[in-house]
Order: structure tokens, then C-alpha cells, then sequence
């Protein structure tokens, strides 16, 4: 497994949690530049010695990333970075199989990441 080839993107959103601080109760509407840290594990290069295209995975995170939207309108669930790692795993692993990880910022010093592993 020589290699992990990680691709970042940022994105505006809004989000709040649901029954939080307890059940029944919603935390106060506000937002963040989340960070979505993708990792794929690479075990072949092709002849541009490029294991997985950058720009492609850019590309494709341009399309998915939900800019400048409120999470709550979009999900289904509480969109806590816990749960956005995990759905966009889902997502992303789709369109690029060698995924092994999704790293979900919601601030500088706090996120998630999401594995099999
Ligand atoms: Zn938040």
C-alpha cells in the first residue's frame, strides 16, 4: 500500500444540530468553512505517475460539496460532522473506489473522519 494520494476542498454551510443540547432541543443556526479531507489509497501509478487526478476529485467535490446551504435542508439526519464524513464517504467512494477515508473539519480544531477501517 505505497501510497495515500489526500485531496482537500473547503465549503461555506450553515448547519445546527438536532436534539442537541438535549433531546427535543435544537441547537442555534450557524455556519462554518467546513474541510473535506479525502484519502485514497493508491497502489499503482499511471504513466503521469498519478495515482488518482486531483482535479477530477476537484472536480467531482465541486459537484457534491452542498456551498452556501443549510445542512438541516439537505439531510435527513443531524448534520454533525460525524454524520456528514460518513454520508459523503458514501458519495464519494461511488465515484472513486480507491477511497479509504474522509476527514470532515467543521472548525480548526474540530472534525471527524470516516473509515471502514
Ligand atoms: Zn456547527
Amino acid at each position: 500500500m505505497p501510497w495515500i494520494v489526500r485531496v482537500r476542498k473547503k465549503f461555506q454551510a450553515a448547519h445546527y444540530l438536532t436534539d442537541y443540547p438535549k433531546e427535543g432541543e435544537n441547537e442555534p443556526l450557524h455556519g462554518h468553512t467546513w474541510m473535506v479531507e479525502c484519502h485514497f489509497r493508491v497502489k499503482e501509478l499511471n504513466k503521469a505517475g498519478i495515482g488518482v487526478d486531483f482535479v477530477e476529485v476537484e472536480r467531482f467535490l465541486d459537484e457534491i460539496l452542498p456551498d452556501y446551504r443549510c445542512l438541516n435542508d439537505i439531510f435527513n439526519f443531524s448534520p454533525s460532522a460525524e454524520n456528514v464524513a460518513r454520508y459523503l464517504y458514501g458519495v464519494i467512494k461511488e465515484r472513486f473506489p480507491q477511497l479509504v477515508k474522509v476527514v470532515v473539519w467543521e472548525t480548526e480544531s474540530g472534525g471527524a473522519e470516516y473509515s471502514e477501517e
